[in-house]
């Protein structure tokens, strides 16, 4: 008998049978404590509100002259006591870093330190408004001057942006400083090269900004294909956009070498630093001859994220593209206080503007720093080197079961495996991830990168113990056992325990419904 890590007999040893009672309907919709819940729109009525209120005066009532409201405001109402039930039983439904391990590669869910939190609730942080005058601000702008210095000096770069609020506005914010640093020279170019395993946000970036995006070839051990990279520089690449870890969890061997090609026909170098978390404290991007990385704050330095949450984008440049830079900056002043410059002066006139209204997310840049500093430099490096280690407990603990496509040598912070092992099973990829579900675990990345067929990537992150990574290793491989075993079932129509089952996940994609619309009565 297996025992799982808490020493109990697995649940698939105690002889479960699988789907007959998997499948077993509750009464009422709700499974075990999980209620099922409506919407709050469903739940609350117009006639009732959650805070009894004086009764209107009538002959005030027109005080707001034309404003004054004429139809209902269309706001459900709910009293206290339902509108804390109704989120926290939502909250139920989903999974969090906070219940367990959260292996999404890529994604890098890590913990998020509580001491983060509280000191971006400090008031000084959290309730002063952009418009407020810079005399009152000085803490915040110190923060973020310091939080520029620890990513500059991280990088080994001369510059930061602070103001992009995502991965993908990082790198929107780099391409528009090349494409400003190109025109200066009076040189527009059109095309952008990307590898096949990129990120998808990196050929949209470019898109989006206006150039012809050109594949560069996979090497077979997973690294950018030198021969075919050579092959499509010329003089009319702006810019080469590679990934450092690569989104295998591969670095990239020759990345001084692609920093070289690609500036030897005038192009920069555009590093997409999301994956900075494996090599945090051990390699500086500026040393390997990087012009512009966006660094994830929401990955790297924790920060809560997911779901489209709030996320910082940083973006650290060269000495060649840091004129280029967006507003605004921050200046020491020289007597211990800090400028925000909002407006390029007739010296900085080079800037391509503005990324967003204000200056980024304060909020993440408090977590950040909170986290830098209390990690330390060597806090840091150890982050990187935990990540990665953890990475290579899973892929070892795993290679017996599940076929890698790039099983030679260590990998970096994520551990890759394809779907070969599960041919003749029945079960595909999306199965077992939904199989996963049941078993208390978030899926892996699913089908990502697209270079590998029915990829699984998994990113334990550094803080997850030896123990948690224990128990997901002992659910995997239990899955694992059971697919090899002919246990099709299982997986087919899994999840059995989540609060929905199989969403059609098509047409969630092509056809989303953002809005609630009332049912016509
Ligand atoms: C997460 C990620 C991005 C995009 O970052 P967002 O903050 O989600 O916009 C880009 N590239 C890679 C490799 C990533 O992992």
């Amino acid at each position: 008998m297996t025992l799982n890590t808490v020493g109990r007999p697995t649940r698939m040893e105690e002889g479960v049978s699988a789907a007959s009672e998997y499948l077993h309907p509750t009464l009422t919709g709700a499974r075990g404590l999980l209620q099922d819940e409506p919407l709050i729109f469903e739940l609350g009525g117009w006639e009732k509100t959650g805070v009894d209120l004086p009764d209107c005066d009538a002959s005030q009532s027109d005080d707001l002259g034309d404003l004054v409201r004429t139809a209902r405001i269309g706001l459900p109402g709910l009293s206290e006591p339902e509108t804390l039930r109704h989120y926290v039983r939502l909250s139920q439904k989903n999974h969090a870093i906070d219940l367990a391990l959260y292996p999404l590669g890529s994604c890098t869910m890590k913990h998020n330190p509580r001491l983060n939190e509280k000191m971006a609730r400090l008031p000084g942080f959290a309730d002063i408004h952009p418009l407020q005058p810079e005399s009152t601000v000085q803490g915040a702008l110190s923060l973020m001057d310091r939080l520029a210095h620890w990513l500059k000096t991280l990088t080994g770069m001369p510059a930061v942006a602070l103001s992009p609020k995502a991965g993908a506005h990082g790198e929107l914010c780099g391409l528009l400083a090349i494409r400003a640093a190109h025109e200066a020279k009076g040189d527009a170019r059109k095309t952008v090269l990307v590898p096949m395993s990129a990120h998808g946000t990196n050929p949209a970036t470019a898109a989006f900004v206006g150039y012809q995006v050109v594949e560069i070839a996979q090497t077979d051990d997973g690294r950018v294909d030198l021969a075919d990279l050579e092959a499509k520089l010329h003089d009319d690449v702006a810019a080469v956009m590679v990934t450092n870890p690569n989104t295998c969890g591969l670095f990239e061997r020759d990345i001084i070498e692609i920093a070289r090609l690609t500036h030897a026909v005038g192009a920069y170098f555009y590093c997409d630093g999301a994956n900075f978390n494996a090599i945090v404290g051990r390699v500086r991007p500026g040393d390997l001859g990087v012009d512009a990385m966006h660094i994830n704050l929401h990955k790297t330095f924790s920060t809560p994220h997911g779901g489209g949450g709030p996320g910082a984008g940083p973006v650290v440049l060269s000495a060649a593209l840091a004129p280029f830079a967006p507003t605004p900056w921050i200046v020491s002043t020289g007597e211990g206080g800090f400028d925000l410059i909002e407006e390029a002066k007739a010296d900085a006139a080079q800037t391509f503007g503005r990324m967003c209204a204000f200056h980024g997310q304060m909020g993440m840049f408090v977590r950040a720093y909170a986290y830098m500093r209390s990690h330390g430099a060597d806090g840091l490096r150890q982050v990187a080197h935990d990540a990665v280690l953890n990475a290579n407990y899973i892929k070892a603990s795993l290679k017996d079961l599940m076929t890698q496509p790039f099983p030679d040598g260590p990998c970096m912070h994520e551990a890759l495996f394809d779907d070969a092992w599960l041919d003749g099973t029945g079960v595909t990829t999306l199965d077992f991830a939904k199989a996963m579900i049941d078993e208390g675990f978030h899926p892996m990345t699913m089908y990502f990168p697209l270079v590998v067929h029915g990829a699984m990537l998994i990113e334990p992150t550094e803080t997850e113990s030896r123990a948690e990574l224990d128990r997901f290793i002992t659910a995997v491989r239990a899955l694992a056992t059971a697919a090899k075993a002919g246990d099709a079932e299982r997986f087919k129509a899994a999840p059995f325990h989540a609060p929905l089952r199989r969403l059609d996940e098509t047409q969630a994609a092509r056809k989303p419904r953002l809005r609630w619309t009332p049912q016509a009565a």
